[in-house]
């Protein structure tokens, strides 16, 4: 059974790898994206982490066909943006930011439509998409304009897997979503994943990050650290505490006035705050806090998610 696995998973492996090699890309004087190499690897669910404004839907535009990029080479499923860009769209998933949906066409006639275009039928691969589509079945009949969020979300997951893609590109699928419909959005990228194709996903929710099997954090037009999420958060070598008080809005700006602060950034109900030297102890801190008049300050070593190290990665 694992020989067979192994065999499938061979065979595929040109079908579905994205791979950039210095990959620019400026729209007059914004230079969007800069050097870019990212080698995604058959069947895996590959996130791209980073701000608004950081270069992703560039990316993804350039490695879909529908943009060229100034210099540097790109191949998805082994074909080359530019020379064999056909092959690609007829082999690619791809779900834009802002929903592609026809907003006056019923939930049915946009999944036809999608089909139609592949030169396929929702019968022929119904099975792909079935436990998205079911969820959804019982408002065929209603205009996709007229979706919540999250059902607009798995019209276009569906839509964009109509025609059975051996590559899947997603660019911010659950911003504006409600946190139930982003928790279930990940369940379903686990389970296309499961089923062999290659999934790459964007988004600037650092949380989602850990979901992925490997993340490449972007800001700028440049990538900080590709690695598994765990790793990345494993290398983070400071000090972080957790810092809570009566008056967040002033402990953030005072902490940030302390020597030994490198950093502090809000999380919540939380303030995240990063050492520069392992010199202080949350006493003094504590001290020094009451004489600016802060009360009920607590303070405790925490662990670092993947936001931290991102903001540690920018410093
Ligand atoms: P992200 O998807 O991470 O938000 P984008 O790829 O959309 O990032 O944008 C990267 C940079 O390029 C931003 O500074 C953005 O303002 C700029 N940009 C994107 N598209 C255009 C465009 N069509 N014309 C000019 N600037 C653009």
């Amino acid at each position: 059974m694992k020989g067979n696995n192994q065999n499938k998973a061979d065979s595929n492996y040109q079908l579905s790898t994205v791979n950039c090699k210095g990959i620019s890309k400026a729209y007059g004087n914004v230079q969007a994206l800069k050097e870019i190499n990212i080698d995604v690897e058959a069947g895996e669910l590959y996130g791209l982490i980073g701000p608004d404004g950081a270069g992703k839907t560039t990316l993804f535009r350039i490695l879909t066909t529908l943009i060229l990029a100034d210099k540097g080479t790109a191949t998805v499923g082994g074909f080359d943006v530019v020379k064999e860009y056909k092959k690609i769209r007829s082999s690619v998933g791809y779900m834009p930011g802002r929903f592609s949906l026809y907003q006056d066409l019923t939930v049915e006639e946009n999944l036809t439509f999608f089909a139609n275009v592949f030169g396929t039928t929702i019968e022929e691969n119904y099975d792909l998409i079935k436990d998205i589509y079911q969820q959804i079945e019982p408002f065929k009949t209603r205009r996709a304009g007229a979706l919540s969020g999250g059902m607009k979300q798995k019209l276009a997951l569906s839509c964009a897997l109509i025609h059975k893609p051996t590559v899947l590109f997603l660019d911010e699928p659950t911003t504006g979503v409600d946190p139930v419909s982003r928790k279930e959005f990940w369940g379903m990228l686990r389970n296309l994943k499961e089923q062999g194709i290659t999934i790459l996903v964007s988004t600037p929710y650092m949380d989602e990050a850990s979901l992925c099997d490997r993340i490449a954090l972007i800001t700028n037009g440049q990538i900080l650290k590709v690695d598994t999420p765990q790793n990345i958060v494993a290398q983070f070598d400071k000090i972080l505490w957790g810092v809570r008080g009566n008056n967040m809005h002033k402990l953030l700006t005072d902490l940030r006035l302390h020597p030994a602060v490198a950093s502090c950034f809000s999380f919540g109900d939380t303030l995240h705050v990063m050492l520069n030297t392992n010199e202080l102890t949350t006493t003094s801190l504590t001290t020094w806090l009451s004489e600016k008049g802060h009360q009920n300050v607590r303070i405790a070593p925490i662990e670092p998610n993947v936001e931290d190290c991102f903001m540690e990665l920018t410093k």
